[in-house]
């Protein structure tokens, strides 16, 4: 695919690549719930996508179907070009490497150091020890934690464990960056800062970003596209300040009161 420049009014300008992840008509269903009704969606290399939704309506589970954390019913996740649905037991470990997931929490294993939590997947990976703990030295001074790398995840507050869990998602150089409400747990003023460093990353990057959050005048500054989702289902979608200007849907319209717009 062709790349091609696009100014979005408000948010950086960057250069769009190929399309990195593709989803076509995504289903989930947990026992009778129906989590994920028909989904489709595209994010492309340089994008970032922005889902936005009321709770319960699907996103995290949409973003752990894309992530390999759980098998849709039905529908297809392609990324870079490889159906996840295809891939072998020895492929799929690889693919997921190269995507980045930060959770709502920052899930560090308690008992290594922030150093050794970043270079965790490097090193199951195949990377030798100390080639690892050198990019994790890289990428938590990235993120403005190289003074913590010794310390143990109970030792740092919410906000530095996030940091350091986004450390560990960069450090593999992912593809695709997943983010699930990255700062739902922090208080305002730590959210703030998180939020601050996440708008750093996407100013900075060429990767693939799909974020959930709940921050939609953030979603607005750094959204090239925003992806409104309503009972399992996306409801509307287009870039910020046109799906904001005039909303067809009821929740984009909540979204857009919210912001006084
Ligand atoms: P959101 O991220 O938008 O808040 P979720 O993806 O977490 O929404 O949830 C979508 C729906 O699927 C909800 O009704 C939720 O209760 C249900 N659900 C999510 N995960 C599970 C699970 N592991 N088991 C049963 N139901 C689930």
């Amino acid at each position: 695919m062709a790349t091609a420049t696009e100014r979005v009014p408000g948010a950086p300008e960057r250069l769009l690549g190929e399309e990195v992840l593709r989803v076509r008509g995504l289903v989930k269903r947990f026992g009778s719930t129906q989590a994920i009704r028909g989904v489709d969606l595209e994010v492309r290399s340089g994008e970032v996508v922005v889902l936005l939704g009321p709770s319960g309506c699907g996103k995290s589970t949409l973003l752990r179907c894309i992530a390999g954390l759980e098998a849709p019913d039905q529908g297809t996740v392609t990324i870079g070009g490889l159906d996840v649905a295809e891939l072998t037991p020895r492929e799929l470990p690889l693919l997921r490497r190269r995507i980045g997931f930060v959770f709502q929490g920052s899930h560090l294993v308690r008992r290594l150091t922030a150093r050794q939590n970043v270079a965790l997947g490097l090193v199951a990976g195949g990377t030798p020890r100390d080639e690892a703990l050198a990019q994790a030295d890289g990428a938590l001074e990235q993120v403005g934690m190289a003074w913590a790398a010794e310390r143990l995840p109970d030792q740092l507050s919410g906000g530095e464990r996030q940091r350091v869990a986004i450390a560990r998602a960069l450090v593999n150089d992912p593809l695709l960056m997943l983010w699930d409400e990255p700062t739902a747990s922090l208080d305002p003023v730590v959210a703030h800062e998180i939020l601050q460093l996440m708008e750093q990353v996407v100013a900075q990057t060429e990767r693939a970003m799909l974020m959930v959050t709940h921050q939609v005048g953030f979603a607005r500054k750094v959204a090239h596209r925003l992806v409104f989702m309503d009972g399992g289902r996306v409801v509307e979608a287009g870039p910020p300040e046109e799906v904001l200007a005039h909303p067809t849907s009821p929740v984009a319209r909540r979204y857009q009161a919210l912001l006084g717009a």
